[in-house]
C-alpha cells in the first residue's frame, strides 16, 4: 500500500520542517521529489542529497511562491522535464502573529501573498498538467487554527481557513478529471515555525492537546503520503486533521 513509484511530486517550501518531512516520506515511498526552496538553497540541496543517498530520487528547484509568474514557469519546467506532475504539496507558508488591533496591512498582504495566493498559483499551474493526464493530487497545508481560531493569530488563521475553502472548491472543480484535492490541518508541530514560542506558550498549548504532546513533522508527512497515494483515490475535498485531538 501507498506505493508512489513512478510519480513526480513537487513540495513547496521543502527545505525544512513539514515540507522536508513530506519530501523524505514521498521519496521513501518511491516518488521522484522536486524540493522547492526560496532562500534555503543549501538546505534544499541537503534534503535532496539525503534522499538520493538513501536510493531515492530528488532534485531542487528555487522559486518564490509569492510570485505567480515564477510558480507557473517553474511548474511548466517540471512538467517539461518529467513529462508530468502527479502530486503538488502546497506546503510553503509563513506565520506572522499579532492581535487584530496591532495588525499591520503589510503583514496581512504578505501572509495572503505567500499562504493563499502562493498556494493557489501553484495549484493553478499544476492542475493544468494534471487535467491533461486525467489524474493528480493536490495537497494543501492548512492548520488547526484555520478551523478553531486562535488569539493573536487572526491573520494567519484567516489564510489557513482560506486554503480549506479553496481545497473544497478545487476538489469540486476537478473531480471529473480524476484529480483529488485535500487539505492537511496540522496541530502544534515541532518545527522552526513554532520554535519562537516560549516555554509558557508551549506548555499552555500542550495542555489543550488531548494526546498531551506536540506532533512531529513526520506524523504530518504520513498524512501527505496517504493523500498522495492511489489508496486515497476516493478522498477529495477533505480536511485531514493531524492535531493530537486538539480540535475534533
Ligand atoms: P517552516 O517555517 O519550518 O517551513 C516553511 C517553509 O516554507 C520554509 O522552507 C520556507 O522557506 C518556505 N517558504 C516560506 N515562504 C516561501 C515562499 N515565498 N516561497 C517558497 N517557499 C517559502 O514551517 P513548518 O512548520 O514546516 O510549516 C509548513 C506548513 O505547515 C506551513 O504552511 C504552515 O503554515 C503549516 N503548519 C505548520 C504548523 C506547525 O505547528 N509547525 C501547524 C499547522 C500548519
Amino acid at each position: 500500500m501507498f506505493q508512489l513509484n513512478g510519480k513526480v511530486a513537487l513540495v513547496t517550501g521543502g527545505s525544512r520542517g513539514i515540507g522536508r518531512a513530506c519530501c523524505e516520506a514521498l521519496a521513501e515511498h518511491g516518488a521522484t521529489v522536486v524540493v522547492n526552496y526560496v532562500k534555503g538553497e543549501a538546505a534544499a540541496r541537503e534534503v535532496a542529497d539525503a534522499i538520493v543517498a538513501k536510493g531515492g530520487k530528488a532534485e531542487i528547484l528555487g522559486f518564490d511562491v509569492a510570485d505567480p509568474k515564477a510558480c507557473e514557469a517553474a511548474i511548466e519546467d517540471v512538467v517539461k522535464r518529467h513529462g508530468k506532475l502527479d502530486v503538488l504539496v502546497a506546503n510553503a507558508g509563513i506565520s506572522i502573529d499579532g492581535l487584530l488591533l496591532r495588525l499591520k496591512d503589510e503583514d496581512l498582504d504578505r501572509l495572503f501573498a505567500v499562504n493563499v495566493k502562493g498556494a493557489l498559483a501553484c495549484a493553478r499551474a499544476s492542475t493544468k498538467a494534471m487535467m491533461k493526464a486525467k489524474t493528480g493530487r493536490v495537497i494543501f497545508l492548512s492548520s488547526v487554527v484555520g478551523e478553531m481560531g486562535n488569539v493573536g493569530q487572526t491573520a494567519y488563521a484567516a489564510t489557513k481557513a482560506a486554503v480549506i475553502g479553496a481545497a473544497k472548491s478545487i476538489a469540486r472543480e476537478f473531480a471529473s478529471r480524476n484529480i483529488t484535492v485535500n487539505a492537511i490541518a496540522p496541530g502544534f508541530i515541532d518545527t522552526d515555525m513554532t520554535s519562537h514560542m516560549n516555554d509558557a506558550m508551549k506548555e499552555h498549548l500542550v495542555k489543550i492537546v488531548p494526546l498531551g504532546r506536540t506532533g512531529t513533522a513526520r506524523e504530518v508527512a504520513a498524512a501527505c503520503v496517504y493523500l498522495a497515494s492511489d489508496e486515497a483515490a476516493y478522498v477529495t475535498g477533505q480536511v485531514l486533521r493531524v492535531n493530537g485531538g486538539m480540535y475534533v
